[in-house]
């Protein structure tokens, strides 16, 4: 199936409340602008610099998510028109978001990367680390970042009762930041090989690569 068709599936089947993450990571422009005329506009990278080439070659009405590990000293690059950062996993992090992000005067919306995987691979925090963020004075003071969820991997594995099980914890914790906290409304969790069960654990935000673009190729 080609990369349209591909988009057009999920468009097509996907809830009105779920956005679909397209992962465009290592693929060239051309295989993103096919997803593009076929209606995608939110697209998820991994890598600053690689995001920051591609919003500049593409279209200016796309939504760049960053999906992957942010170094802090890369945050410069991206802060003037990134949409979401998906895996924030400090306060140190958040800081130096809000201080670039201001000099942009603009306010950049964040999750909370929630480690749920048994893997130590897995970056992400606790639910206690993340509600002594949400709750420090450092957080309340800041007017350029607005954390708006939260962001989970699961275990890479063939056991769906196990992913189907960390899903729902990540969801359950959704739920109770949700309570006290207006700006709660995004939980992203799900990628191609899982995000059927994300869904039906109460994803409202997957991020799918290799199921529209094909296999990634590193070299
Ligand atoms: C690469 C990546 C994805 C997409 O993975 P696929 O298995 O290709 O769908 C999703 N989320 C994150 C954080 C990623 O790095």
């Amino acid at each position: 199936m080609s990369i349209a068709d591909k988009i057009k599936e999920f468009h097509a089947e996907l809830p009105a409340d779920v956005t679909l993450v397209a992962i465009s990571k290592t693929k060239p422009n051309e295989d993103l602008m096919e997803a593009y005329k076929a209606g995608q506009r939110v697209f998820g990278e991994n890598k600053i610099q690689e995001m920051e080439q591609k919003h500049e070659d593409l279209p200016k009405d796309i939504k760049w998510h960053m999906v992957g590990h942010v170094q802090r000293n890369k945050v410069k690059y991206m802060a003037g028109f990134v949409d979401l950062i998906h895996a924030v996993d400090s306060l140190k992090l958040l800081k130096e978001i809000e201080k670039q992000a201001k000099k942009h005067d603009r306010t950049v919306e964040c999750l909370l990367q929630i480690k749920i995987a048994e893997e130590d691979t897995k970056y992400g925090i606790t639910v206690d680390e993340a509600k002594t963020i949400l709750n420090s004075e450092t957080y309340g003071k800041m007017s350029h970042v607005k954390i708006v969820g939260l962001m989970g991997m699961a275990t890479l594995t063939e056991n769906d009762a196990k992913i189907r099980q960390e899903f729902s914890f990540l969801k359950t914790t959704f739920d109770d930041l949700k309570k006290d906290r207006e700006s709660f409304e995004i939980l992203s969790m799900g990628m191609s090989g899982d995000y059927k069960i994300a869904l039906e654990c109460g994803s409202n935000m997957i991020r799918v690569g290799s199921s529209i673009f094909g296999e990634r190729n590193y070299n």
